[in-house]
């Protein structure tokens, strides 16, 4: 598509949106049968998959650390993702985005515990359209967590941009095309950041406001990641047992002993009445 003569009209993006706004974003927690953690996450046009494997052996056994597990994170895009076809494979690009996603989410995962062993995650782009690595992030830290892997908190992560002067949040493609900046950021829930990076150019304010902005977004995010994993898991466990108030208990207690005082009595009664008739 050829570059629109204006990305923002009368305060509305050409998708529709305000400057604020994230696209329809929709996460499913648990989808493949054979991984031990995944996510399937629609992020307005993206389609992305995520899943984990492990923690489990190394191959090849050199890559072992006998202090940590090692955290692998493969970001690979469909060749049919994008509009001309992607060729496949790994390319600068995914090399970049698998580095910087892994460390975006590796500072939470809790390594120690698993020694010599390996937590893989892949994220495949099944349709891209802008926003890809943060997709990729948000699908992954809910696949971590389906996987049970221990984790302080989840990540999550959205972009913000500048187009016709305007800080945006979400950036969709047009936009990423023919923007002044992209920002995508990744964030603890308590807003420590995980990943941040930036094309473009922001002063030093736009920066600061664009960080509010990211914070915002992610914050969202983060409510849709814990909802889609209280989908999977919130009816698989069973509300805790009901423990009688201890007065209730004693209650019960004393009854109990009453009955177990009767019984022994009559039954005491009886054998003195057999006793007599012999
Ligand atoms: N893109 C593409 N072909 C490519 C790489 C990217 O069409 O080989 C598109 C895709 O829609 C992607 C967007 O360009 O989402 C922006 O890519 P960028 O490198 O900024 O990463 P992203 O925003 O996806 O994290």
């Amino acid at each position: 598509m050829s570059k629109p003569e204006k990305l923002i009209i009368d305060g509305k993006r050409l998708d529709g949106r305000g400057a604020q706004d994230l696209r329809p974003i929709k996460f499913k927690a648990g989808v493949l049968k054979r991984a031990d953690g995944s996510c399937y996450l629609e992020f307005g046009g993206n389609k992305v998959i995520a899943a984990v494997y492990g923690p489990r052996e190394v191959h090849p056994r050199h890559l072992q650390d006998a202090s940590r597990a090692i955290v692998r994170y493969r970001y690979n895009m469909a060749p049919f993702s994008v509009e001309e076809r992607k060729r496949p494979g790994p390319d600068r690009r995914s090399i970049e985005i698998s580095k910087v996603s892994r460390e975006s989410l590796e500072c939470v995962i809790l390594q120690e515990m698993y020694p010599r062993s390996a937590i893989d995650i892949f994220v495949e782009i099944l349709q891209a359209d802008a926003g890809t690595r943060v997709a990729g992030i948000n699908a992954a830290s809910v696949a971590l967590a389906d996987a049970g892997i221990p984790m302080k908190c989840l990540v999550s992560a959205c972009a913000v941009g500048k187009v016709d002067d305007t800080l945006v949040l979400d950036l969709n493609k047009d936009e990423d095309n023919y923007g002044q900046a992209d920002l995508p950021i990744a964030m603890t829930p308590s807003g420590d950041i995980t990943l941040c990076q930036m094309d473009g150019h922001l002063t030093e304010d736009e920066f600061r406001t664009a960080l509010e902005m990211a914070m915002e977004g992610c914050r969202y995010i983060h409510q849709l990641q814990k909802q889609a994993l209280i989908e999977k898991y919130g009816q698989m466990v069973s509300p805790p047992a009901q423990e009688a108030p201890a007065a209730e208990t004693a209650e019960v207690k004393e009854e109990i002993f009453k009955e177990d005082v009767e019984e022994f009595k009559e039954q005491e009664q009886q054998e003195q009445g057999g006793e007599a008739n012999e």
